[in-house]
C-alpha cells in the first residue's frame, strides 16, 4: 500500500476533506459545498457578460441588404 491520503480544507466551509479518487465533490466536503461555490462565481461572471449584446446578426442584414 503506497497510497497516502492527502486532506485538503473545503473551499466553502474549511471542514477536512480527503482528496482520493472516491471523494467525488473534491476539494469540497459536499455537493451542497460545491454548488455554493460554483453559484457565487457564475453570479459574478454573468453580471459582466450581461453587459456586452453582440449586434453582428444586424449588421449582416444590413451589408446584404446594401449589395
Ligand atoms: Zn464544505
Amino acid at each position: 500500500m503506497s497510497e497516502t491520503s492527502t486532506k485538503v480544507a473545503c473551499p466553502t466551509c474549511g471542514k477536512a476533506v480527503i482528496w482520493n479518487k472516491d471523494s467525488t465533490w473534491r476539494p469540497f466536503c459536499s455537493e451542497r459545498c460545491k454548488l455554493i461555490d460554483l453559484g457565487a462565481w457564475a453570479d459574478e461572471s454573468n453580471r459582466i457578460e450581461g453587459e456586452e449584446l453582440p449586434t453582428q446578426v444586424e449588421s449582416n442584414d444590413e451589408f446584404y441588404n446594401n449589395h
